[in-house]
């Protein structure tokens, strides 16, 4: 017979993002609301938690904005042709790493 469990139990607090906000700004609200929490933990003295923000990262074209990617074949950017101008002129200019987005 199947047995039934929870796992991966935990609270979520969702900030809410107004439409154009940077990351920057929303990080600093996420940040705020953190201390808030904790502030609050503090103040009942509850220590059977930890609160953290957490963020994943990822790369996009500053000229097209789909995902950044480089083509195996190229060494180049795959995305766009006006991005593969740029990555060249860098390279001419001497840039070490224009592999990195900037
Ligand atoms: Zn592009």
């Amino acid at each position: 017979m199947r047995k039934d469990g929870k796992t991966n139990i935990r609270i979520v607090v969702e900030p809410h993002r107004f439409r154009g906000q940077s990351d920057d700004s929303f990080m600093d609200d996420c940040n705020q609301i953190k201390s808030q929490i904790e502030e609050r933990m503090r103040k009942d003295d509850i220590e059977k938690a930890s609160v953290t923000v957490e963020f994943d990262t990822w790369h996009e074209c500053s000229i097209c904005g789909r995902e950044w990617e480089i083509d195996e074949d190229t060494n180049e950017p795959a995305c766009c042709d006006a991005a593969v101008d740029e990555f060249r002129a860098a390279a001419e200019g001497g840039e070490t790493d224009a592999t990195e987005p900037s």
